[in-house]
């Protein structure tokens, strides 16, 4: 039997849920218009005033929200109600600029919960598992995103945080963990960091549901850890400025993410011109918060690309939309010798060879003038030198076919790239300054 964690908003009629996200749009530009001075310029600017806004379909009159506003705007001018009213932040790494940031009021942080526990209790938590939070406790919004909604269900929380891999596969032991969740690469290192300890996870640990975000990662990355973990694996979504982890997620039918619709309203357009884009169009996803107090977000472009599905009806009875998992953000594409390449196109590649194993890197470089392409891969398992050689020749064959550039392939022993403890893997490597 399908369980919810809230069933009431989660099966809400389509017809309910257009008039809630009208009633709180309508709410919200209000509150913008009114106590952000952003908003209240760029909708003069536009001609719009917040009774204009008679239909959903005019949500597309409202001007956009990008991180550099945010930027502009560091750190609380963005706030639409006194600063004594918030009461908890988080924030972006910052590595390509000034940080952006998550605000919380009290009810905010209710709705986090909320949203977070429906995403959790969708990839199979509940009141009987020891759950691992694997992602940092701190001003990443990771850790403490799936600490407010595991909180909600019940569930036996090891807030471990990041790092101290070891550390972490003892307490899996120790405490019969059941499920973890973790930003994608560190569930690999996690995963390493078994195998050299000698434990089998899929054998050795109790571990058997997995809720993995923060990164784009490929089908076959999530095949793999569902093999070596004998695990079903979900994917969440969501990201600092808007309310980290549970905007959405999938749900055990594994086609699509859930977007939380009574708090959220989600577009996709096309990241050149703006323009809305119709259902099972490919373009950048757009958010609009419906019930945020602190920092609410109007049209906010997450640089992630996907698509929204045309259904909405799911065979798990959940009548929110759906949006295609994420394989790309406009930020991670990179231009050698004027191609568009994308990471997800290397790894599709690399991980359909079971020899190799599920660490790489792009690097990018430019040689008397002209942009170089190498691509480093690590070997599943120790092997000879004539053995890399053939992988890496059939390897530059389907890389140079997919991405239209040739790239000089290196495959080298496991173990042999950087591993990232904390925070984000780095897989792009770019030295053309
Ligand atoms: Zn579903």
């Amino acid at each position: 039997m399908e369980r919810y964690f809230n069933p009431t908003a989660e099966r809400m009629s389509r017809r309910d849920i257009a008039e809630i996200q009208l009633k709180r749009l309508r709410q919200t530009v209000s509150r913008v218009y009114n106590n952000v001075a952003y908003y209240r310029r760029e909708m003069d600017r536009l001609g719009v005033k917040p009774e204009d806004i008679r239909s959903l379909d005019d949500i597309a009159r409202l001007p956009f929200t990008t991180k550099q506003t945010l930027r502009d705007h560091y750190p609380f001018g963005m706030l639409a109600v006194p600063l004594s009213e918030v009461v908890e932040m988080h924030a972006t790494s910052g590595t390509t600029g000034a940080p952006t940031l998550g605000l919380y009021t009290e009810n905010d942080l209710e709705v986090w919960a909320d949203v977070s526990a429906r995403s959790l209790v969708m990839s199979g938590l509940s009141r009987e598992d020891v759950f691992q939070i694997t992602p940092s406790f701190g001003m990443f919004t990771g850790g403490f995103g799936f600490y407010h909604g595991a909180r909600k269900v019940g569930a036996l929380i090891v807030p471990s945080g990041a790092g101290f891999s070891r550390r972490q596969i003892q307490f899996m032991q120790d405490f019969g963990t059941t499920m973890v969740c973790a930003v994608v690469s560190y569930m690999l290192r996690l995963t390493e960091t078994a195998l050299e300890m000698g434990i089998d996870p899929a054998k050795d640990t109790r571990v058997r549901k997995g809720v993995f975000g923060s990164e784009t990662w490929t089908e076959e990355m999530k095949r793999r850890i569902s093999e070596v973990w004998d695990m079903d694996v979900y994917d969440i979504y969501g990201f600092t400025e808007l309310c980290g982890p549970g905007v959405a997620n999938d749900c055990r039918i594994h086609d699509g993410l859930h977007v939380w619709e009574d708090h959220f309203i989600v577009e996709v357009i096309d990241p050149q011109t703006g323009e809305q884009l119709e259902p099972e169009e490919e373009g950048e996803l757009v958010f609009t918060s419906l019930t945020k107090e602190a920092a609410p977000l109007i049209r906010y472009r997450s640089r992630d690309l996907s698509r929204i599905y045309d259904s909405t009806s799911c065979d798990c009875g959940r009548t929110h939309v759906r949006i295609a998992p994420i394989k790309m953000r406009i930020d991670d594409m990179i231009k050698v010798r004027g191609v568009a390449i994308w990471p997800s196109m290397v790894e599709t590649t690399l991980l359909k060879h079971p020899e190799l194993g599920m660490e790489y890197q792009i690097h990018v470089s430019r040689v008397k003038g002209l942009d170089q392409l190498k691509i480093v891969v690590e070997a599943r398992d120790k092997v000879g030198g004539d053995e890399k050689a053939r992988l890496a020749q059939i390897l530059r064959r389907e890389l140079h076919e997919i991405l239209m550039v040739e790239p000089e392939v290196e495959v080298v022993d496991p173990m042999t790239l950087p591993r990232q403890e904390v925070g984000k893997a780095k897989r792009i490597i770019d030295n053309r300054a």
